[in-house]
């Protein structure tokens, strides 16, 4: 197997940084040395098949996105990202792991739905991939089938306290699928919204005409996801399920998290680029001269962007510094303009949900190192180590170290980035949500289980070069 020396960089983890060379063999990091280190010869650099001249950079553990939906079935349509086109994205971004959602719809066998998405990502993905279970049907058949999962690597599910009908689970039947959660140790995880409230509030704005983007953040009230929080919580706290909340956006959802945790409770949660940067009045009430008042569509995704005035976002930063917040994933869910968002022209509630940000997650979170509101080390905590332990991948995945898998990105901090459709832009989509975004830094180079997938404005790899990772347990359980 080939061997790589990357050498005179700045080697970053979740608790310190350090100069050292990463030595790689084959698909596995063998060493962390001393920069100069005669430890494993004279002169490793001219004993290995390869150098990687890493001056000026950080060498970070791989990102790890724990939160994708690619091809999602939504409203009539499929998120547009292929797991070829997506995972390249992913590549292009730094993120050499993404956690994906097997999808179980209400009324489907959710062994059927785990195959099929086997399928669909086997021989096609650039990165590594695992996934969740969506459960969407909880009965006697499919709970039976939850306790096989952590046999087939998939440590973790998901249940959905909105979307009556097609992924909606009520309150009886959490509480069965917490059961299962507690007895097998399969990590619950919530989308936790009030649907039911929240479409009787989406139905009378309508019949008001008002049907524009905007109106879906108003819809789905912070209200209708502090309550939903809680109630999980509650559910959680009574079955002893470990529960991990997804795409937490209201600050008030935050403090119910917090709260849990501090009586000592399992409880842990994620957010979203999105949720840190962007808001209610100035992109879901957007006017653009292509779409109008309709360009708001653009950032519809749920639970939805929420009122800076509000406090949301500077409270989400904090949240990340006191881990309150545990870790920042995408939720990458992919439409276009065209033929998908415009589904929903007349009637906001039927604009497909979901954003596309898994090229732009690395990037995003290091600008919050660049302008101070997290420690470098943190960043690669909540955007790599985390992920892995959450997710029961430690020790393979979000660490340099011996023995782990080599994924490796190299981060220019004194590089650039601007975020545009028409610049670095490799997603399927016609447009991005982050379009004049700058960043100060740069994904340089990405090398995935030890080969070089990207590197100077250059895609090297090519589909098939992920696989399918069965993951243990949660790591992040005391
Ligand atoms: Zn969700
Ligand atoms: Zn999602």
């Amino acid at each position: 197997m080939a061997t790589t020396l990357i050498t005179g960089g700045t080697v970053v983890s979740s608790t310190g940084r350090a100069p050292a060379d990463v030595l790689v063999d084959g698909e596995t990091i063998r060493a962390v040395l001393e920069p100069g280190s005669t430890l494993l010869g004279h002169d490793l650099a001219a004993s290995v098949d390869r150098v990687i001249d890493a001056t000026g950079r950080y060498v970070i553990p791989g990102g790890i996105d724990a939160h994708t939906h690619m091809q999602l079935p939504f409203g009539g349509t499929f998120a547009s990202d292929t797991f070829e086109t997506g995972t390249r994205a992913a590549a292009w971004g730094g993120t050499t792991t993404i956690v994906d959602f097997a999808v179980q719809k209400t009324g489907e066998r959710l062994q059927d739905g785990l195959a099929a998405w086997h399928e669909l990502a086997a021989g096609e993905c650039a990165v590594d991939y695992g996934f969740h279970q969506i459960v969407g049907g909880v009965d006697d058949d499919s709970l039976q089938a939850m306790r096989g999962l952590v046999d087939e690597g998939i440590s973790s599910f998901k249940l959905f306290m909105a979307y009556p009908g097609v992924f909606y689970s009520d309150d009886a039947q959490i509480l069965k699928a917490m059961q299962v959660s507690a007895e097998t140790g399969l990590m619950t995880m919530m989308h936790a919204e009030n649907g039911p409230a929240i479409d009787v509030i989406a139905e009378q704005l309508v019949r008001q005409g008002n049907t524009a983007p905007y109106f879906h953040g108003i819809a789905r009230a912070w209200q209708m996801e502090e309550e939903a929080t809680h109630r999980a919580i509650m559910l959680a706290n009574y079955t002893q399920a470990p529960l991990y909340v997804v795409h937490v956006s209201a600050k008030q959802a935050v403090q119910q998290l917090a709260w849990a945790r501090d009586q000592g409770q399992q409880v842990f949660g994620e957010t979203c680029p999105q949720y840190l940067y962007l808001s209610l009045e100035e992109q879901l009430g957007a006017r653009g001269s292509e779409w109008g008042d309709f360009e708001g569509a653009k950032w519809v995704c749920s639970t939805p962007l929420r009122s800076r005035e509000e406090g949301h976002q500077d409270h989400m930063w904090q949240a990340l510094r006191t881990n309150d917040i545990q870790m920042v994933s995408t939720d990458h869910c992919p439409f276009c303009m065209k033929d998908q968002k415009e589904l929903g022209l007349s009637d906001f509630r039927a604009i497909p949900n979901g954003i596309g940000s898994i090229e732009h997650r690395m990037d995003l979170m290091y600008q919050g190192v660049v302008t101070g509101r997290i420690t470098l080390e943190r960043w690669v905590e909540l955007t790599s180590t985390t992920p892995a332990r959450m997710f029961g991948m430690h020790g393979r995945k979000g660490v340099i170290q011996p023995g782990a898998d080599a994924d490796i990105v190299l981060y220019d901090p004194n590089g650039h980035t601007s975020i545009g459709v028409e610049r670095t832009h490799h997603m399927n989509m016609d447009h991005s949500a982050w379009e004049g975004f700058e960043i100060d830094g740069h994904v340089d180079t990405v090398m995935a289980r030890g080969k070089v997938i990207v590197d100077d404005g250059q895609y090297l790899g090519s589909k098939g070069d992920g696989r399918f990772v069965k993951r243990g347990l949660s790591q992040y359980l005391a």
